[in-house]
């Protein structure tokens, strides 16, 4: 089998346009904001595969379009890739670095086509021009994705490294080597460029949309685990993040479950709205006084949960009578209304070796806590 130039820059062209149409036609079933950087791909893959086209047209049509057009298309292209990936991390568009990049592309390609027609000053000259915003949408991967890398991450990361290294080495190639002297060169370092054009589009395209769909899945699970009132954590995040510490039995692990008192009175009193101010402030007031290390969350209600890893009942009693007395100190004071004398009562359970399942723990807690509010509220009750 011969792979000549040619056919491989029909593969390009084909693949990149072709994936171009995928690529725009699966964004449509994204939700808005991932949208806009699949579009973006798309238009990346346009740009490339008439860049790629262009070339098809080397001797056919003039050097305007063969060579001037087809490489600016080519670096249009990387750069809107690079735009989709500063969109993905959430980092504004480099707009400066890449039209001064794209004009003096513009200029370099028209002084070697038509002032100085060396085939390696427009090689250095493109390789520089398309691996700069290949290479910096990679350090975005390495200062803004979260770790360890998703296997999308890695795919796209693995696949975009691959042209600017080819593009390196057919650049080193030029001045070491046996220079290439044109696109369709019978070369060995010609041949990679065309293999890795001809094979990343689809690669990098498959990999992004998955990175868009880990992303989309990462956002709907921090949805589910998330109350949307006060931003803590709801039921499902803090049984999940207790199994881990259940399972250990050897480190010390406090509950606490924290319900205001007479909650009922302030929805009656001031509306329904003054409420959910309260809690949202009760919120942010628990997760201040908790260490790093403590989890809280809203249980449903006006029930707030806190486990404490690391923390025996005395402890945790200390810190419960710490924040009781906090709330109770200050009266709430609303936004639109007067004051309000906001208390908590609290029930604190440790740990016991029988405790196969959070829920054994947090129902202790809560049997305190109901012991508290019998006692007449506003106070803290330790699980026996
Ligand atoms: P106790 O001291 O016995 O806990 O009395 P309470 O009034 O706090 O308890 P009760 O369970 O009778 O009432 C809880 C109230 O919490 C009833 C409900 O309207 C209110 N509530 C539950 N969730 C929300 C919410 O998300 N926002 C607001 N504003 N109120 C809520
Ligand atoms: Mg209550
Ligand atoms: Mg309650």
């Amino acid at each position: 089998m011969v792979l000549d130039a040619l056919t491989l820059m029909f593969v390009s062209t084909a693949l990149c346009l072709l994936t171009a149409v995928l690529v725009g036609y699966v964004r449509t079933g994204f939700p808005r904001p991932y949208r806009r950087m699949l579009r973006y791909w798309a238009q990346a893959l346009l740009l490339q595969g008439l860049g790629w086209l262009g070339f098809l047209f080397q001797g056919v049509a003039s050097g305007l379009v063969a060579v001037v057009l087809a490489n600016t298309l080519l670096v249009l292209g990387t750069q809107r890739i690079g735009h989709a990936i500063h969109l993905f991390f959430d980092r504004p568009l480099p707009w400066r670095r890449d039209l001064s990049m794209a004009v003096a592309t513009v200029v370099w390609l028209m002084l070697c086509h038509w002032v100085w027609p060396v085939f390696s000053a427009r090689v250095i000259g493109v390789t520089v021009a398309v691996t700069w915003p290949l290479v910096a949408a990679i350090l975005l991967f390495v200062r803004h994705a979260r770790r360890p890398w998703p296997t999308s991450y890695r795919v796209v990361v693995a696949f975009l490294a691959a042209p600017a290294l080819v593009l390196w080495l057919r650049a080193l190639n030029q001045v070491v080597g046996t220079p290439v002297d044109t696109m369709v060169a019978v070369h060995p370092a010609q041949i990679a460029l065309h293999m890795v054009a001809a094979f990343t589009p689809v690669a990098t395209a498959l990999g992004f949309a998955l990175m868009v769909a880990t992303r989309l899945h990462d956002d709907l699970r921090e949805v589910a685990h998330t109350d949307p009132l006060t931003g803590l954590a709801n039921r499902r995040r803090v049984e999940g993040l207790a199994r881990p510490w259940i399972d250990d039995p050897q480190a010390p692990l406090s509950a606490m479950m924290i319900d205001v008192d007479h909650f009922k009175r302030v929805n009656d009193r001031f509306g329904h709205d003054a409420g959910d101010e309260a809690l949202v402030w009760l919120g942010s007031h628990l997760r201040v006084q908790a260490r790093a290390t403590d989890l809280v969350g809203r249980l449903g209600g006006e029930e707030f949960v806190m486990l404490l890893p690391g923390t025996t009942a005395l402890e945790a009693a200390v810190l419960a009578e710490r924040l009781r007395a906090t709330v109770a100190a200050v009266p709430m004071s609303f936004v639109d209304h007067g004051e309000w004398p906001l208390t908590i009562s609290i029930g604190v359970a440790a740990r016991t070796p029988g405790d196969t399942d959070v829920r054994d723990l947090l129902r202790r807690a809560d049997d305190a806590m109901y012991a508290a509010k019998r006692g007449g509220r506003n106070r803290v009750v330790v699980a026996d």
